[in-house]
């Protein structure tokens, strides 16, 4: 059996109670060894084989899980945060199908999640926005036409870009190009959740240059969107006195 696992964003303690056990009893582990904290592989009993995915291709993936579940072992994919944010897990499952291996899916915390703990940000404020917008900016590979920055920026949801740090230039560009403001407020992550973590805020004109001076130009998300100023948002009606609910009468 497959276990497909959420790592978290990178810290140690932010894998799932679930994916740290299979982690624990793992025979094999293949793990995403470009952003997972290998901490987290201290944690695998000994004599697990360890794997890093970042050196094979999916077909070499495929043939140490299915080897190993052909001799009865289990086997742990270690995915960066949630897996099933460009985790190129449906690849995978789909050849795991094929060889009639089973499998199942640990959700982990997306590292989208992690920056917004590190910037102690709510990305869905009522007044601003209801909505998050997770994408990437196009690079070596191809995102749909519909689905460009600049056709999503006025939109006016909460922006996440993943894997677009590698251009911060291109992505101010294209924001502009799409009716951003140059005033606008964003925000840059690197390494959220990890011991070295950098963020900063800064005006959408500046982007390029302030991931320059903190030397930020990969694993980081950048955070496009008025909900980075965090103020001028209503209060939640959930919690509102006059707002009554299944659980709480209102109070007049
Ligand atoms: N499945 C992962 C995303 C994998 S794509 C998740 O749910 O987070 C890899 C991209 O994710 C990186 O290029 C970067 O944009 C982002 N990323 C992953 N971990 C990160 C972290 N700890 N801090 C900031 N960005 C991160």
């Amino acid at each position: 059996m497959v276990h497909f696992v959420g790592a978290g964003p990178g810290a140690v303690d932010l894998i799932t109670l679930r994916g740290q056990k299979f982690v624990e009893s793992a025979d094999v582990i293949v793990y995403a060894g470009s952003l997972v904290n290998p901490k987290i592989l201290e944690s695998a009993k000994d004599g697990a084989q360890i794997y890093n995915s970042a050196l094979l291709t999916l077909d070499e993936v495929i043939d140490i899980m299915s080897k190993a579940c052909n001799e009865g072992k289990e086997v742990v994919r270690l995915h960066t945060g949630d897996p099933s944010i460009y985790g190129a897990i449906r690849e995978q499952m789909d050849e795991l199908e094929k060889l009639k291996i089973d499998y199942d899916v640990t959700p982990g915390v997306s590292s989208f999640c992690g920056a917004a703990a590190a910037l102690e940000m709510e990305y869905t404020l009522p007044g601003i926005t209801q909505s998050v917008i997770i994408t990437r900016m196009e690079g070596k590979t191809p995102v749909p036409e519909n689905e460009a920055v600049e056709k999503l920026a006025p939109i006016g949801a909460s922006m996440v870009f993943f894997l677009s740090a590698g251009d911060i230039k291109g992505l101010r560009d294209k924001l502009l190009a799409g009716g951003k403001s140059p005033k606008s407020v964003c925000a840059v992550v690197y390494k959220a959740t990890w011991d070295d973590e950098k963020k900063f805020i800064c005006r959408l004109s500046e982007l390029p240059e302030k991931a320059e001076e903190y030397g930020i130009n990969k694993t980081a998300l950048i955070i496009v969107g008025d909900v980075v100023m965090q103020s001028g948002y209503e209060k939640s009606r959930l919690y509102a006195p006059d707002f009554e609910t299944e659980f709480r009468k209102a109070k007049r």
